[in-house]
């Protein structure tokens, strides 16, 4: 069993808290990605977890073994950066061995242990190699077998594929999701790219300003965001988000958001929420639908992908961002009908941001 624990772990720079206090637990063989926009202290995480950077606060356990004071080449963890930092001058296979070699495991033993990892990664036809040989998927292929060569029981990876190309980036994700399903290890990811995150996690944690914001499957944090700040954050083009309030109209609670009145499924939240409540709604662009509807609006920019539109219609003082298919006959400048699908609608309280359905 290879969980990691962060206990109410917390990591100051000088005055400044990066991390106020982290609780999350990672299965052990569990694919995690830490996720969030830039400066919301994934990679302070990864670092500590990595031995790289000295938590100023709580607990963090590899198995049931607190690591607080193991040195990083003492946690049985292996990491891949970003910048892969191949030796030049060595082949692929010498880099591969490197950490064999650092680690005193007898010459005799290295080429069937280089082998497996190169196979695994099938880098095998390009041992002989100097890494300047190689293309940039490649090169970061090598990179990953250096990591698993020693076999370690975690891997971390801070953002490896981001200095490939968008081709490229796409091949690696199915690689290393293939890899980790062979390999089975526990696995933690760190990247602000939500595509990487949604495609190969098993879970994922949301951060922001030091905070967990969400630790939950991508399914669960694209239909349920626990918050605003989630929902706004995950899905590309973002959901819109409007504030609102509770309204009861002849005795109905009504969601009103500027002049656009809708009924509101009030039996899906949590506590009935008071007259005059205060709330953010948010509806993903695929769960408003145009052409009939009580709601009319404006549309203002119609931006064609090929496949789908992407609509931004103004109702009241809100700008919808709507997703039609590449086929549909619209235009700037009209004003047509649309709806909203109330089973999709996310609300939010509008002070904590906390999902209240
Ligand atoms: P990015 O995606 O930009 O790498 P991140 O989410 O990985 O961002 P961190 O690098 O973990 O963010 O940084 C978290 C916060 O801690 C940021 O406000 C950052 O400025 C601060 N920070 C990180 N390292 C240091 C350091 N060595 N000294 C002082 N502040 C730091």
């Amino acid at each position: 069993m290879v969980t990691v624990t962060f206990d109410r772990v917390r990591k100051l720079f000088g005055e400044m808290v990066a991390i106020p206090g982290l609780d999350l637990t990672i299965d052990s063989g569990e694919f995690v990605s830490l996720l969030g926009p830039s400066g919301c202290g994934k990679t302070t995480t990864l670092r500590m977890l990595a031995g790289l950077e000295q938590p100023s606060g709580g607990r963090i356990l590899i198995g049931d073994r607190e690591v607080n004071n193991l040195a990083p080449g003492e946690r049985d963890i292996a990491m891949v950066f970003q910048s892969y930092a191949l030796y030049p001058h060595m082949t692929v296979a010498q880099n591969i061995a490197y950490p064999l070699r650092k680690r005193g495991v007898p010459r005799a033993q290295r080429p069937a242990m280089v082998k497996a990892a190169a196979d695994l990664l099938q880098l095998g036809p390009l041992l002989d190699r100097k890494p300047r040989q190689l293309s940039g998927g490649q090169q970061q292929r090598v990179a990953l077998g250096r990591a698993l060569v020693r076999e370690p029981k975690v891997f971390l990876l801070d953002e490896p594929l981001s200095n490939l190309d968008a081709k490229l980036r796409a091949h690696m994700r199915a690689e290393l999701i293939e890899l980790h399903r062979r390999l089975g290890k526990t696995m933690v990811y760190v990247t602000h790219d939500q595509l990487e995150a949604m495609t190969m996690s098993g879970r994922i944690a949301v951060m922001q300003g030091g905070v967990l914001q969400q630790f939950a499957t991508p399914a669960e944090i694209y239909h349920r965001p626990a918050n605003a700040f989630v929902a706004g954050f995950i899905g590309t083009p973002s959901m819109t988000l409007a504030d609102g309030e509770i309204a009861a109209v002849d005795g109905n609670p009504v969601l009103k958001l500027g002049s656009l009145l809708l009924d509101l499924p009030v039996e899906h939240l949590d506590a009935r929420p008071a007259d005059g409540r205060r709330v953010t709604i948010g509806v993903r662009p695929e769960d408003i639908v145009i052409g009939s509807g009580a709601a009319r609006g404006h549309v203002r920019l119609v931006e064609p992908t090929g496949h789908e539109s992407i609509v931004l219609i103004k109702a009241g003082n809100v700008d919808f961002t709507v997703r039609v298919p590449g086929d549909t006959l619209i235009a700037a400048g009209e004003t047509i009908p649309f709806d909203l699908r109330r089973d999709r609608i996310h609300v939010f309280d509008r002070d904590s941001g906390v999902r209240l359905n």
